[in-house]
Order: structure tokens, then sequence, then C-alpha cells
């Protein structure tokens, strides 16, 4: 009975419906908290549940998923291949991929698909990156690969070299391709014959298991100067969230991302295949944000004009609630030695805001629980305003003029303040600044009525 292979912790859970994913082993998987965060949204009384099966039970336990009316399931590890003998259909995609990852209901049975492919595709386009026209390297020609080469065809990619360890699963691979889509495009390359590769700018997807673990090197070939010709590049792994492989591109100052939105994405394309709903861009950031929560560890986020108490407020969350507290000035000033009027000074507002902009990034990839109180300015910036939201719930502590101007007249350590009316300058930043901060915060808290030690409890009940 497949009750018999649910994972321990979800024996108890009862709901209307249930969707679930079938693997082995499938303990650790962040999948439920993808479709439940989803469920929850829509308001759709239905658990997603995973399940260890017996290699040999597969088949048995999709068709009882099948008669058990289970609303959608995904398939992971090591079953993608072998589910496609126990369905009624398959995507044609998903058959030229030769990999299922979702089921959904058909008449008489499941129809399979393979989700991983346009939910990296749809990652990809999340972060303002571009396959169409760009010549393609894809490190590796494992089973992930194969989507992954499958989706820089359909989505237009002008050439794709696939370098592996082993040459004869790349040839297999660029071979099936070819002759998918009636092209030559894709060119299979042995590790060792990178250098046949022609100086270019490529779109790099790293699709081999290198980088998952802590002595892992760079993928396949170790030349900085082929990973250079990069002009963007994706590492499919994302635990750990930075690979050697994402570090370096990241040093060469190259755009580039880890494979969470790909798992994000490959979840939410599922979702909407068993429900019929389309999950919006801000639904897709809260559950990206808990996904990051669940791997990477929690993190709230203060915002707000100075005077407000971030700083205060942040260090009664660390020492209470046993969070890391971050101020990303401070961090700034003690990363470069310098104080910010002086990076100001020595090399302008715009290298201050992009410091304050790698250290978001930086602090997104962190397994910790971290409060981080923010600098005033910080949230003005179009690109901090999506990293802080990806990083986790923002609070924007709130306060009028008068309450602020009485909180930090006389404080010599504040430059905007050296003027000759600051009150004046406060009503006036504050009549432009507290708009962006409400666009960006999730919640807004009034500092005025309570004690920092209430604020702060206020936070962790709601966090
Ligand atoms: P496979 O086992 O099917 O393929 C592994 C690939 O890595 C092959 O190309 C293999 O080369 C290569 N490789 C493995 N070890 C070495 C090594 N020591 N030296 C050189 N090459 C090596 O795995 P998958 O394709 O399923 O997964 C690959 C990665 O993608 C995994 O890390 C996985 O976590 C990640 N992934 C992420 C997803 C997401 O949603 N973000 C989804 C699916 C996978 P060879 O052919 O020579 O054996």
């Amino acid at each position: 009975m497949l009750v018999d292979y649910l994972v321990e912790d979800n024996k108890n859970v009862t709901a209307k419906e249930y969707m679930g994913i079938f693997g082995n082993p499938i303990k650790h998987t962040l999948s439920p908290v993808i479709h439940d965060t989803l469920s929850e949204a829509f308001g759709i009384d239905a658990k997603y549940v995973p399940y260890q099966i017996p290699v040999e039970k597969l088949d048995a336990a999709v068709k009882e998923a099948y008669t058990n009316g289970m609303l959608g399931l995904n398939i992971t590890v090591p079953f993608k291949q072998q589910v496609m003998e126990s369905l009624v259909d398959i995507d044609p995609a998903a058959r030229a991929i030769g990999a299922v990852n979702t089921l959904v209901r058909g008449a008489g049975g499941f129809v399979g698909y393979n989700t991983d492919m346009p939910g990296l595709a749809r990652a990809i386009a999340s972060e303002g990156l571009k396959l169409q026209n760009s010549k393609v390297i894809l490190l590796g020609a494992g089973g992930a690969a194969r989507a992954v080469a499958y989706m820089c065809l359909k989505y237009g990619a002008n050439k794709v070299y696939i370098i592996n360890r082993t040459f004869e699963n790349a040839k297999k691979l660029a071979d099936d391709m070819n002759a998918c889509f009636m092209c030559e495009k894709m060119i299979p390359v042995s590790a060792a014959d990178y250098k046949m590769i022609p100086k270019d700018s490529y779109f790099m997807l790293q699709c081999t298991s290198i980088g998952l673990h802590e002595n892992d090197g760079l993928p396949l070939i170790d030349d900085v100067s082929f990973y250079e010709m990069a002009s963007a590049g994706v590492d499919l792994i994302y635990n750990p969230a930075k690979t050697p492989f994402l570090c370096l591109l990241k040093k060469l100052g190259i755009p580039c991302m880890n494979g969470l939105k790909m798992l994000l994405y490959q979840g939410i394309m599922a979702y909407e295949l068993w429900t019929g709903k389309e999950v919006s861009d801000t639904l897709s950031e809260k559950v990206y944000r808990n996904l990051c929560k669940k791997i990477y560890g929690d993190k709230i986020v203060l915002i707000g004009y100075m005077g407000v108490g971030k700083t205060t407020i942040g260090k009664h969350i660390s020492e209470e609630y046993g969070y890391k507290f971050i101020d990303t000035d401070a961090l700034i000033e003690q990363n470069f030695n310098m104080k910010i009027s002086d990076i100001f000074e020595k090399y302008g507002e715009m290298r201050f805001r992009e410091m304050e902009t790698e250290l978001l990034r930086t602090l997104t990839t962190k397994n910790e629980n971290y409060v981080i109180s923010t600098g005033g300015g910080l949230p003005l910036r179009e690109e901090n305003q999506k990293l802080l939201k990806t990083l986790g719930k923002v609070y924007y502590l709130q306060a009028d003029a008068d309450t602020i101007y009485s909180r930090v007249k006389g404080d010599k350590s504040r430059p905007l303040l050296d003027c000759e009316d600051p009150y004046n300058k406060i009503c006036s930043m504050l009549a432009i600044r507290d708009p962006k901060y409400r666009s960006v915060a999730d919640e807004c808290i009034d500092v005025t009525q309570n004690t920092p030690a209430e604020i702060a409890s206020k936070i962790i009940q709601n966090n």
C-alpha cells in the first residue's frame, strides 16, 4: 500500500486532496515547501507529501496513486526514466528529453511531463538573462543536462558545445538533440579538448555534480581563462548556494545564478499543470523566499529612515532570539576599513551603492539566521529592492518627521544632518523615501507606539 511508503513525518497529515513526490531517497526533499505554500496562497485544501518508493514497486505505486485520486505527482531520482513505463501518455518534450518529473491526471492514468526544462527557462528569464541567439557551453551530459540541452535549442540558442568527462555521453546527447531538432547545433567536446572551442562569448550552464562537495574544485576545466569566455552562467546545484564555478564567475563580474530558481519554477509549473492556476511573480517570490529560508536560514530585513531604531531593534532580535546581527553600513565600513563619508568622497555614491548590492548578494547565500539593518538609502536602488525581497521578510520601521528629528537632532555622526535646516531636510527626504520604503516592505511597523523590545517580539511572531 502506498501509505506504507509515506515518509515518517507525514503519516498524520490530513487534507481534502493530495499531491506528492516519489523518489528514493526522498527524506530531504524541498518540494513540500513549494506546493504547500502555493496551496495555502490559493486557499486549496491540499497537502504535498513525499513517498520513498522501493524500485520494484514504482509501477504499482503510480497506479495506486491514480486510483486514489492523487491530484498530481512529481518524480525524482532514480525514477525519471523508469516511470515512463507506467504512463498513459507522455508529452513530446519529455519524451525527447527522455525524463519525466511531473505526472498529471489524464483519462485512465497519469500523463508525463518534464517541467525541469521550462522551469529552468523561466528561472533564466526571471533573472533577465537571455538564451535566444546565444552561444552556449554546457558542462555535463547526465540526466539534468538532457533537459538543459533541449531547453537551449527550444529557446533559440545558436550553437551548444557539450563538454563532458565521458565523451561518449556528450556525443549521445548531442546526436539525440540534433536529431530531435533536425539541426547540427550541438557539438560534443571531450574535457581534454576544450581548447578547440573558439574564443567567443558563451552562456555557460554547469550541469555536472561537481561543486556539491566541500572540497570540489572547478567543473571539468581547471583554467580560469576558459571561464572568462562566459557572458552569463547558471549552476544547477543550489546547495551549497555558491559552488567554485559560481564563485569564479562572480569574481570575474559575470552575471550568474544557482539552481534554486530552477527547482522553484519546475515546482511552480507542475502546480500550474495540476491545478490550472497561474502563479504570479509576487507569489513566486514568496515561495522562493520560503525555499531560501528552509535551505539557507531565516533573514529578517529592517529598512527605514535614520533614527527609527533599525540598529536597536535589530540588536534586540539578535540578543533575544539568536539571530546574527548585521548593520550593512557598519559591515561595509569594516570590510573597506573606511568611514562611509570617506567612501563617498573618494569613490563616489555610485560605488558605495554597488558595495551595498554586493553585500546583499553575499547575504543571500548565507545558511544562517540573520537580522539585517540596512542603510537608509539602500532600498532606493531597484536592484537592491529585488535582492531585499528574496533575502527575507522586509519590515519598514516607520516614524514621522517630528519623532525622527527629536531622536537625531544634535547627532554629529550623521553627515546628512550637517546643514542649516535639518528638520526641513528630514521632511523632504522622508516625503521622497516613504513611498519607496512602503513598496519594498512586506510589513510597515509604526515605531512610535512601542518599545524596541515589543517591536522585536512582534517581528519575530510575524516572521
Ligand atoms: P547525473 O548523475 O545524471 O550526471 C552527472 C554529470 O556529472 C555527468 O555529466 C557526469 O559525467 C558528471 N560528473 C559526475 N562526477 C564527475 C566527476 N568526478 N568528474 C567529472 N564529471 C563528473 O546527474 P544529474 O544530471 O541528474 O544532476 C547533475 C547536477 O544537477 C546534480 O548536482 C544535481 O544536484 C543538479 N540538479 C539540479 C536540479 C535543480 O532543480 N536545480 C535538477 C536536477 C539536477 P559522466 O557522464 O562522465 O559520468
